[in-house]
């Protein structure tokens, strides 16, 4: 009877694999339009082994096991499993395909499905913790306090918890001293195997604004967050040599953050694209994370608590552990 059932098992795993394998080589279907190339959603679908795709209106939902991406027709986000992405460009149509740009294919989709399969990523032991601002330069200023020391707050206690688990932290600065960007960025390029954690807090003219996001750097030919394309878009800075990385090390932190910060009502406002300082000129995976709005009356008083400073560490705490099991199961 025993036997039989493992047969059986043997049988229905190996028709599995046989599937997967068959969906994981189907080639995803591009074409040119205006000098720009897309790739059809129906071959994302096949490609990366999606079950089903529906559409309704202008909504459109792969899902396989565990994953469900959602995009709008024309629109310039995206969602996997309710994690909010920010598109280079938006989901179009050609005859009756939609189609998605092909950077977002490549340098969103496929790292963000197959974080196991990053080509460059490698394994890191040092964590480079940079609490923006400092000095001079206090940051966001409100009636309860600075950005500068708000940064320093949360990355000590990230640096703490880091440090007890046998990591080597490097905090670019640990006191409220000055430091340009270029001098951030110096003090990590000199760390091997590391990463790059950039830590700040946002705000906002308009004190309705709210909420968290996290920055990776734009890849080539795609404009920073709410501006408009530049001739200088197109040259590759250091921080794109790791595109995949830094996605992938940005899903992992940010989902943490969202899911953490979710009891205190704080929304998401995504994974964005920028072309900061700090992203550009590093040699490292590198993310950039906006822990909510100064400007705003109750995220003030959230960021001005110890227990949502810790909040916020333990969040990106976790997601450098998830990210670095994301490493850890390449080849397996
Ligand atoms: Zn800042």
């Amino acid at each position: 009877m025993d036997q039989r059932f493992n047969a059986l098992k043997f049988i229905v795993l190996f028709t599995v694999f046989i599937f997967s394998m068959m969906s994981a080589q189907a080639a995803l279907e591009t074409m040119t339009i205006s000098g720009k190339k897309y790739v059809t959603m129906r071959s994302i679908k096949s490609h990366y082994g999606f079950s089903k795709m529906s559409v309704s209106g202008k909504s459109i939902v792969l899902r396989k096991a565990k994953i469900k991406m959602e995009f709008t027709r024309g629109g310039s986000t995206c969602y996997m499993n309710g994690l909010k992405y920010v598109l280079a460009k938006p989901v179009g149509t050609s005859g009756a395909r939609f189609i998605v740009s092909h950077t977002d294919v490549a340098k969103m989709i496929d790292p963000i499905l197959k974080p196991s399969f990053i080509p460059n990523a490698k394994s890191f032991n040092t964590i480079v913790i940079d609490p923006g601002h400092g000095g001079k330069d206090a940051g966001a200023v409100n009636r309860l306090g600075t950005e500068a020391g708000y940064n320093l707050k949360v990355g000590r206690t990230l640096a703490a918890g880091l440090r007890a688990k046998g990591f080597k932290v490097v905090m670019t600065r640990d006191s409220n001293v000055y430091l340009s960007l270029k001098q951030r960025v110096a003090v990590a390029n000199r760390y091997p195997n590391a990463i790059f954690i950039s830590i700040h807090f946002n705000a906002s003219s308009r004190s309705s604004a709210r909420g968290i996001e996290t920055f990776t750097l734009s890849p080539v030919g795609v404009a920073g967050y709410g501006r408009g394309l530049k001739s200088s878009d197109y040259r590759a800075r250091s921080g794109n040599f790791q595109d995949s990385a830094n996605i992938a090390l940005a899903t992992a932190i940010h989902g943490r953050m969202k899911e953490r910060t979710e009891g205190y009502k704080v929304p998401d406002r995504g994974v964005k694209r920028a072309r900061f300082s700090v992203l550009s000129g590093i040699k490292h995976p590198a993310i950039l994370i906006e822990g909510g709005f100064m400007s705003n009356p109750s995220e003030a008083r959230l960021i001005e608590s110890t227990k949502y400073q810790s909040v916020i560490a333990t969040a990106v705490y976790e997601g450098i552990f998830r990210y670095r099991n994301a490493l850890n199961s390449r080849g397996k």
